[in-house]
């Protein structure tokens, strides 16, 4: 079975041109696998049926000398895309029994490409988290394990079901979205690539919505070149989003030339949190002098505005958030719980419906938006994101991609930082500032820890240029040479 669900998007693309098997083949090796690794709990609703008769059908256009980018290789999707006629869920009790009557852009331009749809993968409530913890559908578990030991792991959130699906070999990639850093941190937990795109790149067109000036949909893939193949595929400018950005979409594949030579690379000094692991500080220097080796050029820069990312994240988020869930009231789809009157039937059916972390983001989110404190929490922030946008302006003067680590530490253990919001704002701190300023940025693995868990280096790329991040990310992949697997792929 590893035969199939060992390959990248590119080896079994390759394997299909060359009629090695067939994507029917390719299909039941990923669906066998998904059965076998139920307790990960990485999906939310399976579907082999739909996934073979897709494969069947890709089959008849390759034996046709047809097919699109994608034909025949199975993928799975968050379940935050909406798809048409599948349950679609955002990890909430609220979205009960939904099933789309419409199919996301991005996702009908995967089907068209060629790719089958295994299925809906777990996540985060609304993707509200960094550790898949606040699922109404429970936690995912992370393939991998500390050496020696057996306690079971988050994989991160809140794509934290495409991360462990595709680091178990469940799926050759999987669809994520990032917010503040929810595919690049379960990508770092996971061992895997991930990659955000600049807002605006990919349409945000029917992907359940959380903060719409922040999210973004990417690719969750092993490889740097599978990231950049699917990005291209997610792609372009979308009329029934207003944010997408009507530009030509280059061929990131091609921009893996595995030249770096003169690149400068900009390390930030106020990246260096208090209480980071040492083993995080010396992978990010060894990221350094990596991309250094490669020829390219390191130099020091300054993000002073870093450190207040993360509250001027945890209002405006929340703020969007309290906006965008107010259409959950029981009234035309998902859960309804009745009452005595229409609006204790909109009160019982959201105190029902929505978790805790969510009750909290949007009471937060109401509170920031209310009259007598707008100014001095909203508008405040909208300002400090204007300067930590302009922080990101000036530093690529002086540099063309930034290194950073993707994350402050390792993939912890299930129920830990549970009861401290604040601790597990924190996992974001590296990722956070990169949505506020709507550039691009990518997850590479590039080392075990000392537990023996995958630890990634993210690199940050000028907005709309992915191509040079996705250079420099081809050679860190290069270097770091990461072909460590979870125990349990
Ligand atoms: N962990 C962050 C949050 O909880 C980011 C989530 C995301 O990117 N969707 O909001």
């Amino acid at each position: 079975m590893s035969e199939f669900t060992d390959l990248t998007l590119a080896t079994a693309r390759d394997g299909l041109a060359a009629r090695k098997f067939s994507a029917v083949e390719l299909t039941q090796a990923h669906v066998a696998a998904i059965e076998a690794a139920r307790d990960l709990n990485a999906f939310i609703t399976e579907t082999p049926d739909k996934a073979l008769d897709m494969a069947k059908a890709s089959d008849e256009r390759l034996a046709r000398g047809e097919g699109g980018v994608l034909e025949g290789l199975p993928i799975a999707i968050k379940d935050l895309f909406c798809t048409k006629d599948v349950l679609t869920t955002a990890g909430s009790h609220i979205l009960d029994g939904f099933k789309p009557p419409y199919e996301s852009t991005i996702t009908q331009k995967l089907w068209d490409a060629g790719a089958t749809c295994l299925g809906k993968l777990n996540l985060d409530e609304f993707a509200m988290g960094s550790s898949n913890m606040t699922s109404y559908y429970g936690p995912v578990i992370n393939p991998w394990s500390e050496a020696g030991g057996n306690r079971q792991l988050v994989p991160g959130g809140s794509s934290g079901g495409s991360a462990a699906s595709v680091a178990a070999r469940l799926a050759l990639a999987a669809t994520g979205t990032d917010t503040g850093g929810s595919i690049r941190q379960p990508a770092s937990f996971c061992g895997i690539v991930g990659l955000k795109p600049t807002y605006g790149r990919c349409s945000r067109w029917g992907v359940v919505a959380f903060a719409s000036s922040l999210d973004q949909a990417g690719p969750m893939t092993r490889t740097v070149e599978d990231a950049a193949i699917m990005l291209g595929v997610m792609a372009g400018h979308d009329a029934k989003d207003s944010t997408s950005a009507p530009m030509a979409v280059p061929d990131f594949r091609a921009a893996l030339t595995g030249d770096i030579r003169g690149l400068r690379v900009g390390i930030p000094k106020e990246y260096r949190v208090d209480g980071m692991p040492a083993e995080i500080e010396a992978l990010w220097q060894q990221g350094i002098d990596w991309l250094k080796d490669a020829g390219a050029a390191p130099v020091e820069i300054s993000l002073p505005m870093t450190k207040h990312a993360l509250p001027t994240y945890y209002i405006i988020a929340p703020a969007e958030a309290s906006a965008n869930l107010s259409r959950y009231d029981g009234v035309r789809f998902g859960l309804r719980v009745p009452g005595a009157s229409l609006d204790e039937m909109y009160e019982n059916t959201r105190a029902a419906g929505f978790g805790a972390e969510v009750k909290r983001r949007v009471l937060i989110g109401t509170y920031v938006l209310s009259a007598g404190y707008y100014d001095a929490y909203y508008l405040k922030a909208q300002r400090l994101r204007t300067l930590i946008a302009r922080d990101f302006d000036q530093a690529f003067e002086k540099c063309d991609v930034i290194l950073t680590p993707t994350a402050p530490s390792a993939a912890f253990a299930i129920g830990e930082k549970m009861d401290d919001p604040l601790a597990m704002y924190l996992n974001d701190v590296f990722t956070v500032p990169v949505n506020l300023a709507g550039l691009p940025g990518i997850s590479v693995p590039a080392g075990l820890s000392a537990d023996g868990l995958p630890l990634g280096l993210q690199i940050i790329g000028r907005a709309f240029d992915e191509e040079t991040m996705i250079r420099a990310a081809g050679v860190l992949e290069s270097a770091a040479a990461f072909t460590a697997k979870p125990g349990r792929a």
